[in-house]
Order: structure tokens, then sequence, then C-alpha cells
């Protein structure tokens, strides 16, 4: 039987949003150095190439269809590459522990004895909105910022409290957003919000392929569809949305060059 020192240690790291220079200092090293990497779909592959060639890469990404099963799997085997000795870099997307699941992965290894440590790393939130040049918080604009899913189980309606983000003072960024826009935007106008706050889709921000599309809130699902947004998409609604239109500064990849600066 091995000793509890035996045991591997999981670090659960976010990876940021896709530019590799985004990693923190530590997510760097820790890739750099790692026996075994456990990573989800939203992992770049740039970042899986600052791993050593013959690290052992494990996939373990998910389609919404099989979340539940999977993240009993992966739970299962972080605990089993533990047992056995292995240390484990698991990347996430992104903040491990911003609608990563991460809290629950943690959860799991601590009911298990199994030693963890949690590395930040930056969320789509702020980098994509950095990227798409809008500060979520604002003087004038926006007091404040709330961060919340607009994914829900199957045949569920949103549960979010429309109240609330009906504050025309609060900036929201909606994660896993694009599949529920209709219901998200109706929900938000029948709450009382402007039908003219300004709102942004950004589509795998902060990579060569990030595009950025500023709209309505009234507008956001047929903006959505009109340009074929695809996952992974953030999206921002409030006042300071309108802000990419002087602030965007990051490269987008549908548009010629000489109009970088302006997201229409
Ligand atoms: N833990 C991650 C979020 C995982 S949920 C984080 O902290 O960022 C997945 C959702 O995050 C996607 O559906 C999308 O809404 C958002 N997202 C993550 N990376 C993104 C990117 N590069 N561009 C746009 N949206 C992104």
């Amino acid at each position: 039987m091995r000793e509890a020192r035996a045991k591997g240690r999981i670090h659960l790291v976010g990876a940021g949003p896709g530019d590799p220079d985004l990693l923190t200092v530590k997510a760097a090293r820790l890739i750099s150095t790692a026996p075994v990497l456990v990573y989800d779909r939203l992992v770049s592959p740039e970042i899986l190439a600052l791993a050593p060639e013959g690290t052992p890469r494990l996939f373990v990404g998910k389609s919404n269809g099989n979340h539940h099963a999977s993240q009993d799997e992966i739970n299962a085997m972080l605990v089993r590459l533990a047992e056995r000795g292995d240390d484990v870099v698991r990347l996430k997307g992104g903040d491990p522990f911003v609608f990563g699941r991460g809290g629950e992965e943690a959860l799991h290894l601590a009911e298990h004895g199994i030693e963890f440590e949690v590395v930040p790393g930056v969320t789509a939130a702020t980098a994509c909105a950095a990227y798409a040049g809008i500060p979520v918080t604002h003087r004038g604009l926006a007091t404040g910022v709330r961060l919340v899913t607009g994914h829900c189980r199957a045949d569920a309606p949103l549960d979010l409290d429309w109240e609330g983000l009906a504050d025309p003072d609060t900036t929201l960024v909606v994660y896993m957003g694009l599949a529920n826009l209709p219901e998200l935007s109706e929900r938000l106008l029948a709450a009382g919000r402007d039908a003219d706050t300004p709102a942004a889709l950004i589509e795998s921000g902060t990579t060569p392929r990030q595009r950025t599309r500023t709209t309505t809130l009234a507008a956001l699902p047929a903006t959505a569809r009109e340009h074929a947004m695809r996952a992974p998409t953030l999206i921002v609604i409030g006042r300071v949305a309108a802000l990419a239109a002087r602030l965007g500064w990051f490269r987008d990849a549908f548009r010629p060059p000489a109009r970088v600066a302006r997201h229409a």
C-alpha cells in the first residue's frame, strides 16, 4: 500500500483565454515541467505546444450533450492519476474557478484526500473585453460588472436574477450565452433593460481568429445569426460596449487591416 505522501498532486491551472502571452508565469512554468497534462477543449494548441515533446496530453473536452457523465469521468481520472503517484497539470480555459467547474473538481479531490493547488487564469470576461476595447467598468458608464452563465440544463428555462440584471449601471458579461441568446435578450427587455443598450459579441477572443460585432440588446440574436457567431463567444451588454468602436485595438480577423480599430 502506498503512503499518502506518495500520491501525486493535481494543479488546477487556468490557461487564460487563448493568447499564450496571457498565461501567468506560474502556468507557463507548470506546463513546461508537467509530467502529465489533462486539458479541455478551450485550451489553445499554441499553449499545449509549450509542453516538451513527449509529455502525455490527455484530452477531456466535453460537448454540452455529455456534460455530466464526462465530468464524473474527469474527476475519477484525476483521482486515479494522483493515486498512481502522478503529478498532473489540469489545464482549463480562462480561470478554473469561473464557470470552469474547477470548484467541482477541487471538491472531488478534497473528498478523496488528493492534494491540489489552484492557479488562477485570465478569465474570458476581462480578456475578451480588453481585446475588443471594452472596459467592463468605466466612470459614468458602469459602476459594476456581473458575470453570468447563459447555459442551463436541457429543457430548463434560464434561471437568472432578471430584475437585478436589468440595472443600467451594471455591465453584464454572459458566458456560454449563444444558444439561449433570444431568451436572454427577451428576458432582459421584459425586466426593463433598454432595447438600445449597447452590446458586443466577441468570438474566439485574444486569438488570431477573434471577431467582434457590436449591436444593441434588442438586436443581439439577429446579429449573432447574421454573422454566424460560433462558440466560444462572449457577450457583453451595457453602455461600455459602445466604447469598442473607439477603443477596439486588436486585429479583427474578418476585417481589412485599414479598419482595424473600427468595429461597426
Ligand atoms: N473558465 C473559463 C470559462 C469557461 S465557460 C474562463 O474563465 O474564461 C466557456 C465560455 O467562456 C464560452 O462559451 C465563452 O462564452 C467563454 N469564452 C472562453 N474563452 C473565450 C474566448 N477566447 N473568446 C470568447 N469567449 C470565450
